[in-house]
């Protein structure tokens, strides 16, 4: 059986693993830009948002993630992690209730005072959710080696036609195959003339990471590869279409600020900065029109994509060839 996935972000890195796993021949399109899963240093964390919703396939997905890590290591893959946890503060007791309302107790967790949290935070947080399986990875490298683990081939390239068998590339070559998975993310979206929940949001690299664990309310600041450390959100107004993201002065200010209340900043030096858009709305299976589609991972690329992904393929390959 031969696959055509179009996008190598997560979804697409994931569904290539899968299906080449499960003995099919697969080639990989992707235009090689806008991936939101290139981001520097993505959360693994089950406790959503400020109101704590917890997916429940969060633990499987962190479960099997985390497997993937582990195996993509032995076989030679490195990638950047850490998983000594995700710290999330909250600021009252209110939204303590919230939280836990919403603890499934199978997700193992644990609530510290102050004087038990394990990083250095800024006064004002009065309770912190320890949530012990949880970590941060590096994207790009997390996919790279889904990808290369996979044997997939890998056309750089942009499609700008597809169906249920057959792609075409920018510049009118086209592939052939028994199904085509289409993972194109927020900017294929775009491309497609689509509308959806696209939300951009920005990372700011750090010479130095401000918290030994991922700690997150509103924004998030953690460790990333190479001894550096990120501050990062999701919090540019939601918008239907794709667009270029940037990073308004107002914008960068609010992220300083989110940052600052979460952990002391000072002698914290930006090294860069790394904007993306990811797409809400989760599509994940056939489609009436018989493509296969995996988009709309939201803000649980990292969470959900391998598990969503590993449905997919296992759907894709017991269809098999029309
Ligand atoms: C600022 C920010 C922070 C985030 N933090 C986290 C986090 O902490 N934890 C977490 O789990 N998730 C996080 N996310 C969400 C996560 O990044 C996304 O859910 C996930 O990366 C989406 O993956 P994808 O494979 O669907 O799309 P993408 O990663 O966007 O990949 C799509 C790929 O398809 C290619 N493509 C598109 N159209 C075509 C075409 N027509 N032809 C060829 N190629 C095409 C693109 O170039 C791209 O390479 C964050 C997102 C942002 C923006």
């Amino acid at each position: 059986m031969r696959v055509i996935v179009v996008g190598g972000g997560v979804a697409g890195a994931s569904v290539a693993y899968f299906v080449a796993r499960g003995g099919a021949q697969v080639t990989v399109v992707d235009a090689g830009v806008h991936a939101a899963s290139h981001v520097p240093s993505a959360l693994l964390n089950p406790v959503r948002g400020q109101s704590g919703q917890v997916d429940g396939r969060a633990p499987q997905g962190l479960a099997l993630t985390w497997a993937l890590v582990r195996e993509l290591e032995a076989a030679g893959w490195p990638i950047p992690h850490g998983q000594e946890g995700v710290l999330r503060p909250v600021p009252d007791e209110r939204t303590r209730a919230k939280f836990a309302r919403n603890l499934p107790p199978a997700l193992p967790h644990r609530w510290l005072t102050p004087g038990e949290v394990p990083v250095a935070l800024s006064p004002g947080w009065p309770h912190a959710l320890l949530i012990p399986g949880g970590g941060w990875l590096d994207g790009a490298a997390f996919c790279a080696a889904l990808l290369g683990a996979s044997g997939a081939e890998v056309v750089r390239g942009r499609v700008t036609a597809w169906d249920a068998r057959s792609v075409t590339l920018e510049g009118g070559s086209g592939l052939h195959g028994d199904a085509v998975v289409w993972c194109g993310g927020a900017v294929g979206s775009g491309w497609a003339g689509e509308e959806g929940a696209q939300r951009a949001g920005t990372l700011l690299t750090l010479d130095r990471p401000v918290t030994t664990l991922p700690v997150s309310f509103g924004a998030y600041l953690a460790p990333g590869a190479g001894g550096t450390g990120v501050l990062g959100a999701t919090f540019e107004a939601p918008t239907p279409t794709w667009q270029e993201p940037t990073l308004p002065a107002a914008s960068l200010r609010w992220l300083l600020n989110r940052g600052d209340a979460l952990a002391d900043l000072r002698g914290v030096r930006v090294t860069g900065r790394w904007s993306g858009t990811r797409l809400s709305g989760l599509v994940a299976g056939r489609q009436s029109d018989g493509l296969w589609r995996l988009s709309g991972l939201g803000s649980k690329g990292f969470l959900l994509g391998p598990l969503l992904a590993r449905h997919v393929a296992g759907d894709v390959l017991r269809t098999g060839v029309p």
